[in-house]
């Protein structure tokens, strides 16, 4: 009898564990809610490697001269003015600051920080562009940069684009890319051989099913940016992948206890 139970708590614990582990955490731009750090900083991505995030995301674009720049917005203010990031050269892009006194990194000074990272993986985002060509142009620069530093196990890639999410299927046909715009169902990535879906809350709240089709084609599932404990449970009991979340530690709290 002793025995038998025993078994059980063992079995239990492991089942927990397992449950954990199927749930992975991706810490938003970062981990920037902390001291010192800033959305989209190269400390964001070491502070998300250190609390040991499956991923840490940040955002991409394209200098007007063709330097592949990390940022979020499509815009950053230099002394009062704003500049449109893919319209403005990189040296003029290199004089503006983060909130933590950082220099905005390019993707080279990114992912040269990200090779010294030993627990995260890192999720590129592309950011959409005015045209076809210089889309092409940063998927083509951005993961040649990814090949040369033998970094294509460590690095997933996800863009509302379309366009983006096919240049990276034809450039790196092994490369884990998810959509996120939220408008296709998992049927028709699985037909443009996409990885799964990455998709907000609402959309995953709205079709519960897919996250089944998904699994089901063999996809996986990300949703973002899951930051309130309601929504975060909600999410976890949605049987989802990946978290996206700005809130790494209180989603893996939650995580914990179930
Ligand atoms: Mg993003």
């Amino acid at each position: 009898m002793k025995q038998n139970a025993l078994f059980l708590v063992l079995a239990l614990f492991i089942s927990g564990t397992i449950t954990v582990q199927a749930q992975e955490i991706i810490a938003h731009r970062g981990y920037w809610k902390t001291d010192g750090s800033a959305q989209n900083s190269i400390t964001a991505l070491m502070k998300a490697d250190s609390i040991r995030a499956y991923g840490s995301e940040v955002d991409i674009w394209l200098s007007s001269d063709g330097i592949p720049m990390v940022n979020h917005d499509a815009h950053v203010t230099l002394n009062g003015e704003k500049l449109i990031v893919q319209d403005t050269p990189a040296a003029t892009l290199r004089k503006v600051k983060l909130a933590n006194g950082e220099i905005i990194p390019t993707v080279e000074e990114y992912l040269d920080a990200f090779t010294r990272c030993k627990h995260t993986k890192l999720i590129i985002e592309f950011k959409s562009h005015n045209s076809k060509e210089r889309e092409d142009e940063l998927a083509e620069k951005v993961i040649q940069m990814v090949r040369d530093r033998n970094l294509q196990d460590r690095v997933e890639y996800i863009a509302f684009g379309i366009n983006f999410v096919q240049q990276v299927r034809k450039l790196d046909p092994k490369a884990p890319v998810f959509y996120l715009n939220g408008d296709l169902s998992p049927k028709v990535l699985a037909t443009m051989k996409l990885s799964g879906f990455d998709y907000h809350f609402n959309v995953v709240y709205q079709k519960p099913d897919w996250v089944k089709e998904a699994h089901g084609l063999g996809q996986k599932v990300n949703v973002w940016t899951v930051n309130s404990p309601e929504d975060i449970q909600k999410i976890i009991d949605l049987k989802v992948d990946y978290i996206t979340t700005d809130e790494p530690l209180l989603v893996r709290d939650i995580l914990q206890k179930q």
